[in-house]
């Protein structure tokens, strides 16, 4: 079994105290943080905090939970993709999509802002319950996923399957339902891109994990990595998942 990414989507759980206090922890428990290849996605305010304070980290990178459609201008509250230096950037989370009320059409113009700018992003993709209990999965999924650029050489791109139903919820999807779904977009993945460009596409699950759920999980062949919200924003848990999959 490979070791597995955390990617951390602290939303707006922690303030730039909080997230400076939560990085003292992990440079105090150094070893442990140093084993895995973590992604830490702060709130814009905190992003610097949380860059200086992961520098004695290679493994740990840094993102933007969301960006702008522009990459500058006149945007009164908004952040580009070149407002901070980072490594990633979220695009088409469910939360962007219900509450910013973005569509394909906008979050594929994010993604091709991140990967020109940065060459790097994660793109979220998943169904509501309803789209679920209507059998609808994958086709949400192909809608969701027929943004993605014709070439993609070079850059690195995540995708999250994060069903909706699943997020902030408790209800964490089977093991066998997520493998279901990580074939099927894996199967849409090897007809539009080359083999060459396999090993840039990463493949991640979202949706309640915690240190519950994590173990059981990890066994999945197709899974590179975990994008966790609630869980990775309290340190305890956080480091509980890293200790259970040392
Ligand atoms: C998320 O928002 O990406 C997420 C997976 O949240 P949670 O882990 O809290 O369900």
């Amino acid at each position: 079994m490979n070791k597995k990414i955390f990617a951390a989507n602290w939303k707006m759980y922690l303030n730039s105290n909080e997230s400076r206090e939560f990085m003292l922890k992990v440079n105090a428990n150094k070893d442990l943080f140093s084993e895995f290849d973590i992604m830490i996605f702060p709130s814009h305010t905190a992003i610097s905090i949380v860059q200086d304070l992961a520098k004695e980290f290679d493994n740990i990178k840094i993102g933007m939970q969301d960006c702008d459609v522009l990459t500058s201008g006149a945007v009164t509250g908004s952040n580009s993709i070149t407002s901070h230096k980072v490594d990633s950037c979220i695009v088409g989370h469910s939360e962007r999509r219900t509450i910013f009320n973005e569509n394909d059409e906008l979050i594929k113009k994010k993604l091709n802002n991140c990967l020109d700018k940065i060459g790097s992003a994660i793109l979220c993709v998943g169904e509501t319950l309803d789209e679920k209990e209507e059998k609808k999965t994958f086709e949400v999924i192909k809608k969701q996923l027929s943004i993605l650029p014709d070439q993609i050489r070079g850059k690195n791109l995540d995708i999250a399957y994060e069903p909706v139903w699943a997020i902030g919820t408790g209800l964490v999807a089977s093991k066998q339902y997520i493998e279901d779904v990580l074939s099927y977009i894996n199967n849409l993945i090897k007809e539009l891109y080359s083999v060459e460009d396999r090993p840039n596409i990463r493949l991640f699950y979202g949706g309640s994990v915690d240190e519950n759920s994590v173990e059981e999980l990890s066994s999945i062949a197709l899974l590179d990595g975990f994008l966790i919200g609630s869980a990775s924003a309290d340190f305890e848990k956080f480091k509980n998942m890293l200790n259970k999959m040392r």
